[in-house]
C-alpha cells in the first residue's frame, strides 16, 4: 500500500460506527498522526458493531461518507476490511489482520476515545487486543468518568508516559493522550440534529454534509 514494511512502521487503527463521520473523528485522526509520528491511520467502519444496536445507515454508505470526509487528507485511509468480513466486527480480528499485513515488528496502535475505552473490559477478547497492539486513549471533552474496576485490572502495569516509551515495543502498552483540539462533537448529536431538520454545518466536512442532504440520510431516525 505504498509504505515499505520496515521495522519501525507506525500504524494506527481508529475503528468506530462512523454514523456519520464528523470533524471530531477526523481532527483527532490528524492530530494522532502528529502526536505519535504515525505513517498511517486506518479509519475502519464497523460492519456490525458488537455492543450496540445496528446502525440505521448500512456500512457501505458509512464507508462512502468516510471516504468523502477524508478526501485527500495525507496518511488517513478509509478501510473497508470490517465490511468485507461477515458477522460481528470484533476489533481483535481487525487488529490481527493489520498485524498480518504490516508484520510482527510494526508498531501497531488501536486508538479510541475515553468513552469507548471505559467499556473495553466488555469487548471480545480484551487481553488479545494488547497482544496485537498498543492502546492509545484520546481524551474527549464530555467524558471524564473514572475507570471501572475490571478495566483497571486489565490495564494494570501497561501505562506509559510518552510515545517513545510506547514504541519501544510492537504492542502491549497503554498511553492516554490529550490532543491539542478537543471537540465536543458526537455522532448521536449530529443524527439528532439531522432528524429534527437542524443545521450540522461545521460539525461535519462539507462533502459529508452534501451527501447526507442529497440522499436524505438520517431524516427519519428510528
Ligand atoms: P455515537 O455518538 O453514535 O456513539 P461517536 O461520535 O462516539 O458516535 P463513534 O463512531 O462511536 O462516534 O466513534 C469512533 C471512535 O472515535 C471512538 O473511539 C470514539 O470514542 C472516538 N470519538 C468519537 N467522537 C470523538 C471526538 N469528538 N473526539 C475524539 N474522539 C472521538
Amino acid at each position: 500500500m505504498g509504505i515499505s514494511v520496515s521495522e519501525t512502521v507506525r500504524v494506527a487503527m481508529l475503528g468506530g460506527t462512523f454514523d456519520p463521520v464528523h470533524l471530531g473523528h477526523l481532527r483527532s485522526a490528524v492530530e494522532l498522526v502528529d502526536a505519535l509520528g504515525l505513517d498511517r491511520v486506518h479509519m475502519i467502519p464497523a460492519h456490525q458493531p458488537p455492543l450496540r444496536e445496528a446502525p440505521g445507515v448500512p456500512s457501505h454508505e458509512r464507508l462512502t461518507l468516510l471516504q468523502h470526509g477524508i478526501g485527500d487528507t495525507p496518511r488517513l485511509v478509509a478501510d473497508d476490511r470490517e465490511i468485507r468480513r461477515d458477522g460481528p466486527s470484533y476489533s481483535a480480528d481487525t487488529l490481527a489482520s493489520l498485524r498480518a499485513e504490516y508484520g510482527e515488528s510494526a508498531r501497531l496502535v488501536m486508538a479510541l476515545g475515553h468513552d469507548a475505552f471505559l467499556k473495553l473490559a466488555d469487548w471480545h477478547q480484551p487481553q488479545r487486543l494488547f497482544e496485537l497492539a498498543h492502546l492509545v486513549v484520546i481524551a474527549r471533552p464530555d467524558h471524564h468518568q473514572p475507570l471501572p474496576h475490571t478495566l483497571g485490572e486489565l490495564v494494570a502495569g501497561r501505562e506509559v508516559d510518552d510515545p517513545a516509551a510506547l514504541f519501544a515495543t510492537p504492542a502491549g502498552g497503554l498511553l492516554r493522550l490529550s490532543l491539542p483540539t478537543r471537540m465536543a462533537i458526537s455522532a448521536t448529536e449530529v443524527r439528532q440534529r439531522l432528524c429534527h431538520g437542524g443545521s450540522v454545518r461545521y460539525l461535519l466536512p462539507e462533502a459529508v454534509e452534501r451527501r447526507i442532504m442529497a440522499l436524505g440520510l438520517y431524516r427519519h431516525e428510528r
